[in-house]
């Protein structure tokens, strides 16, 4: 595709977009997060250079490949995945403006010790497994809002901004808006909170309706 037929169609997502977030509000904001996870550094210049500037990742390798790569762009780059441990460093290192998927008491503590040392803070959503399903990771809805005031509390470093989730793995829009309720239900109820991150590329209006504030688009806007 060349850059202005490119361009074109990016306009048409961002009217996708548009028109559902209009249909909540004309105050209602919703900033787009692009998953460059199956791109190339090429493919994202190409997308940075027609305006996106917010790009995430669910591999803290990929991330430090492509941060380093791109290292000369003022790219806000958002940590999508889950994080292992033993990778916490990497990621810290490079400074990500989001954490999407903080998932545990566990790896919450491990984070408060890691940027304790490294006096640092960082930004993190809560992750949410809504619809329950055994393939997901996610804090289970009905823990989410004592396990967010615990990690307020006892993880001074990590900054929690609100909630992530992933829409039902289903077919049905009913089930998977059921989903992206729930966990907006939880988003009222946190102290705070200012980000509620779900919708992607298939579900990106059920998750507008729903009250979604951030999308993460990866295959549609990188036309894939
Ligand atoms: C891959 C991924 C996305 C983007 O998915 P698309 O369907 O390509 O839009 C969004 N969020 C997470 C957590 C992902 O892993």
């Amino acid at each position: 595709m060349t850059q202005e037929a490119y361009k074109l169609y990016i306009d048409d997502v961002i009217r996708r977009v548009e028109t559902a977030r209009l249909q909540v509000s004309g105050h209602h904001i919703v900033k787009t997060v692009a998953v460059s996870k199956y791109s190339t550094t090429e493919e994202i210049k190409a997308l940075y250079n027609i305006g996106q500037r917010a790009f995430g990742e669910n591999k803290v390798q990929d991330l430090k490949a492509k941060a380093k790569e791109l290292e000369d762009l003022p790219i806000e780059w958002h940590f999508i995945g889950n994080l292992q441990k033993n990778k916490i460093n990497n990621l810290l290192d490079i400074h990500p403006t989001l954490f999407h998927a903080l998932d545990s008491i566990e790896l919450a503590q491990e984070l408060q010790k890691k940027l304790l040392a490294k006096e640092m803070t960082l930004n993190c959503l809560m992750q949410i497994n809504a619809a329950k399903e055994a393939s997901k990771h996610g804090v289970m809805p009905e823990e989410a809002l004592e396990m967010y005031l615990q990690i307020e509390k006892e993880c001074p470093n990590i900054k929690l901004k609100g909630v992530m989730s992933i829409g039902a793995h289903s077919q049905d829009k009913e089930l998977i808006k059921k989903s992206f309720e729930t966990t907006y239900a939880i988003y009222k109820q946190l102290p705070n909170a200012t980000i509620c991150s779900m919708g992607m590329s298939s579900d990106l209006e059920l998750a507008i309706e729903s009250g979604s504030n951030m999308i993460r688009l990866g295959s549609i806007l990188f036309n894939k």
